[in-house]
């Protein structure tokens, strides 16, 4: 972990929370759509490396 991914992590679970108090299906979409780029930009941060050693 470093400190790129522990921001997106937060705001990851700053989004997710903001989600479970939303009742409208379009905002939701839209912050959950947030949610995936954010979660694609941290693995892109640490790409995993299949059958590598795991770190
Ligand atoms: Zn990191």
């Amino acid at each position: 972990m470093c400190d790129r991914c522990e921001r997106l992590d937060e705001k990851i679970g700053h989004y997710k929370k903001v989600i479970s108090a939303m009742t409208d299906q379009l905002t939701i979409e839209r912050i959950s759509a947030l949610v995936l780029e954010m979660q694609t930009q941290k693995a892109s941060l640490h790409p995993e490396r299949p059958g590598g050693p795991a770190r």
